[in-house]
């Protein structure tokens, strides 16, 4: 111990007495910590240089790189980078950069600056110790909320099937929405959905994603959910109302949504539509976008009425019991139709408006399993498209 002390003091001494120069090395601190990168950073032209994947990545970021092109995504900023080109796009509208990114020793450097108050950080550089400072606006004063524990681990929890097609004969189907991507969800209803081995679908709100808001569920436990055989959807980017949107506005709400959870779980292909607020001409853009849009608007899906760029939904909300949830599933078994179930935040005190409990849910999903699932069969909401395009178009 007393060797190692020693080491220690010695090796610090030796930095504290090596004088910055024009020849010591470039040093980055992200948030008061101190980065390391196997390619050092470079001062080019007067412009500080990163390796590209450890900056996006210490503020948050989350990055695809196809070819020369570079796209971070950080809550609700997309930024585009070239390789090569002095041309880059925050939110699509145009910047020139003072330094192009360029690759060196096989690594990506991009622009310390330009990257970091693209993301919403303040950059400061200290010439006297070659230092370049990068702060997260809001992030040092960010205070964690309670979160509830888990009802059951995730690595408890055994996966739920996938869609058997050879089980679907025309019988009713049921599917479990749950909207806006709360953590209660993933905490009560998750562990449910394990044990009663129904599928469900998560429609999450891109901008939540990486938000660290602790209501919503994070990147890993959305990750979590679809890897346990839950559909993760799109509840768009930033639920707005979309029928007072543009046209520009709706595709962005689409595509970065889209993209953010695609770089997480691969293909996302449906959507519920945020306040149910929804017209032909939404529908439009949508159809380029998804194979299935949800609404709401308490009815079940038919062969009459199917469009599943239309799909009809009930809520369930703070005051809905278990007898009336009981009364849409006998009718879907009834009708042999599709009903879609609506669902927010699972609590125990269900406060708010949208909640329901663990106990409801449990109801649910326990009489659902004793009508059997060639009486009616839970499916995610892109499975029950893939089921009702089969049978209705
Ligand atoms: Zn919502």
């Amino acid at each position: 111990m007393k060797k190692l002390l020693l080491l220690l003091l010695s090796v610090s001494f030796l930095f504290v007495s090596m004088p910055a120069s024009a020849a010591s090395p470039i040093r980055v601190k992200v948030n008061g910590a101190l980065q390391s990168y196997d390619q050092p950073p470079e001062m080019i032209n007067g412009s500080v240089l990163v390796p590209l994947r450890g900056i996006f990545e210490s503020l948050g970021a989350s990055l695809s790189v196809t070819g020369k092109n570079i796209k971070a995504v950080h809550k609700d900023t997309v930024v585009h980078l070239t390789i090569g080109s002095a041309a880059a796009t925050i939110n699509g509208a145009g910047v020139k950069l003072a330094q192009k990114a360029v690759v060196m020793n096989g690594r990506t450097l991009v622009p310390i600056r330009f990257v970091s108050e693209a993301l919403g950080a303040e950059v400061k550089w200290s010439s006297a110790d070659r230092m370049v400072s990068v702060s997260s606006r809001g992030a040092a004063q960010a205070t964690p909320e309670p979160v509830p524990p888990a009802a059951v681990p995730i690595e408890d929890m055994s996966k739920i099937d996938p869609l058997n097609e050879k089980l679907y004969k025309g019988q009713a189907l049921v599917t479990f929405s749950y909207d806006d991507g709360f953590l209660s969800s993933y905490n009560n209803a998750l562990p449910l959905h394990s044990k009663y081995n129904m599928a469900g679908t998560f429609n999450i709100i891109g901008g939540k994603v990486y938000s660290g808001e602790q209501r919503f569920m994070n990147s890993s436990q959305i990750w979590a959910a679809h890897d346990l055989g839950i559909e993760i959807a799109s509840h768009t980017q930033t639920h707005p109302f979309l029928t007072s949107s543009t046209e520009a506005e709706i595709r962005e709400e689409f595509k970065t949504s889209k993209f953010i959870l695609e770089d997480l779980v691969g293909e996302v292909s449906t959507i519920a539509i945020p306040n149910s607020d929804y017209n032909d001409a939404v529908r439009a853009i949508a159809v380029e976008y998804f194979d299935g849009v949800r609404v709401y608007n308490r009815d079940t899906n038919r062969a009459d009425n199917y469009d599943p760029h239309w799909l009809k939904s009930f809520a369930v909300v703070n005051t809905t019991e278990f007898s009336t949830i009981q009364g849409w599933i006998d009718r879907a078994i009834e009708e042999k139709s599709w009903v879609i179930i609506m669902l927010h935040g699972i609590t125990e005190e269900r406060l708010g408006e949208y909640e329901t409990t663990p106990q409801i849910l449990g109801q649910v999903m326990q009489y659902i399993n004793d009508q059997g699932k060639d009486k009616i069969m839970p499916v995610s909401t892109r499975d029950g498209v893939r089921l009702m395009n089969k049978e209705f178009k």
